[in-house]
């Protein structure tokens, strides 16, 4: 008896219910299989439908579901929050992960199109305040949550090769600062994470369209490198998903308003 109380006690997220946006693939994908692992219930929600179902298939019907939900769609999103307490009678975390790369830079900054920055910003930033809107909808009269946000560490140092999309990341911090304080009266906690650059489908994609000569092995050093020139490991998007767990657990009861880096130590230079 005494080891199984602490085999459970290993998972940190049991009975919890969690959505999580943009979970059909990288980092997201990685988090719901780590939510699961540690004895979480999910949502997936995404747009690409075939690989959220074979996601949510992977992790078992009880586990996981897999619902269509633009982001950039107030009503998306809504329905996604109520399936969690409709299906499973509770919702305790709210992961905000979806997001685009947006155009690579253009060679001056008077070339910016500003289309593709209204895009990345609805995509990348409105879309985590709708998120929060009806995260806090469902968990503020409950006083208890926890909103996550996937923000990059782009956030705090900038990136010459994506502007739209840093300013739509700094947008995402801001956000979670400004009400942390407001939501902890609730007892909601909301907290941003930061990665730095790994090799998922959107980082090699601005990476292929910002060197578009450079053959594909070419393009997934180029993402990488920073990080094996610092540890002599990249980082993966596991390492993402565990900071997700800790932030979502009750460990992590008095950390608000934070936004936890997760770059192996590449914004302290
Ligand atoms: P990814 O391309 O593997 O996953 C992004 C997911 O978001 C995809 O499944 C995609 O379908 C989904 N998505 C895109 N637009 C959507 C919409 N309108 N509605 C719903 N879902 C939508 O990329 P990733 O690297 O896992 O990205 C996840 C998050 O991590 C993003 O917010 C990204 O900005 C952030 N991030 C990534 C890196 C990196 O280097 N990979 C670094 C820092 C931050």
């Amino acid at each position: 008896r005494f080891f199984s109380s602490s085999a459970s006690s290993s998972r940190k997220l049991d009975g919890k219910v969690a959505v999580i946006t943009g979970a059909a693939s990288g980092i997201g994908e990685a988090t719901a299989k780590e939510f699961v692992r540690n004895g979480a219930k999910v949502i997936i929600a995404d747009i690409q439908d075939d690989l959220g179902r074979a996601v949510a298939a992977e992790l078992g019907a009880d586990a996981a579901s897999y619902t269509h939900c633009d982001v950039t769609v107030e009503k998306d999103i809504a329905a996604a929050v109520d399936l969690a307490v409709a299906r499973h009678g509770r919702l305790d975390v709210v992961y905000s992960n979806a997001g685009i790369p947006g155009a690579a830079a253009p060679p001056t900054l008077a070339a910016l199109d500003l289309d593709d920055y209204d895009r990345v910003m609805a995509v990348n930033a409105r879309s985590m305040v709708a998120c929060l809107k009806h995260a806090a909808r469902v968990m503020s009269p409950r006083r208890a949550g926890c909103i996550l946000c996937t923000a990059s560490s782009t956030a705090v140092i900038g990136d010459l090769a994506a502007p739209a999309y840093c300013v739509s990341k700094a947008a995402v911090v801001g956000m979670v600062r400004s009400v942390a304080r407001r939501l902890a009266r609730d007892g909601v906690r909301v907290n941003a994470i930061s990665p730095h650059a790994i090799p998922t489908p959107m980082a090699l994609g601005i990476m292929s369209e910002t060197f578009p000569a450079a053959t594909a092995e070419e393009v997934r050093r180029m993402v990488t490198r920073e990080m094996q020139e610092l540890e002599g490991a990249s980082l993966e998007v596991e390492d993402v998903a565990r900071a997700a767990v800790f932030l979502a657990s009750d460990e992590a009861k008095f950390v608000t308003g934070h936004n936890l880096v997760v770059d192996g130590g590449f914004t302290v230079g």
